[in-house]
């Protein structure tokens, strides 16, 4: 977890007017990960971590709503993963048999194209999300196989 992760950090929370508690931190340092991670393997990170169980589901709502935090839906299950605040803007490829979940980087047109659709409708763009759900290499070709 680098520092400046930790202050990127101390300073939402406190901004926003919440008070940086211990059980707040050490959530955090839970989230940060290469890879989008499921709330299962987040517990059992905070077992390890001594974190309770209760302050890391109402620590991630709490960083869902500031913004620190995100859910990729794989299907109807969700991972999270660290906001574009903390980690460079990228989209996901999602795989609905295993749940392996594949950055998509270096796909600016992909960016630049949403940007001009929302500007063509006058809009001023925010946010988006462009994530797509389907079969990794693997699981497409044992399902294709079978
Ligand atoms: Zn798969
Ligand atoms: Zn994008």
């Amino acid at each position: 977890v680098s520092t400046d992760d930790i202050n990127n950090f101390k300073q939402i929370i406190t901004s926003n007017g919440y008070r940086l508690t211990m059980a707040r931190e050490a959530t955090f340092r839970l989230l940060v990960s290469s890879e989008p991670q499921s709330i299962r393997e987040i517990l059992v990170k905070a077992k390890n971590a001594n974190v309770d169980r209760v302050s890391v589901y109402s620590n991630i709502e709490l960083f869902e709503k500031l913004g620190i935090v995100h859910r990729i839906y794989v299907g109807w299950k969700y991972k999270l993963e660290l906001s574009d605040e903390f980690i460079e803007h990228h989209h996901h490829l999602s795989c609905l048999e295993c749940g392996k979940v594949i950055d998509i980087e270096d796909e600016k047109h992909i960016d630049k194209f949403i940007e001009s659709v929302a500007l063509r409708a006058g809009f001023v763009p925010r946010r988006h999300l462009f994530e797509v759900d389907g079969y990794c290499k693997d699981c497409a070709t044992r399902t294709t196989t079978e």
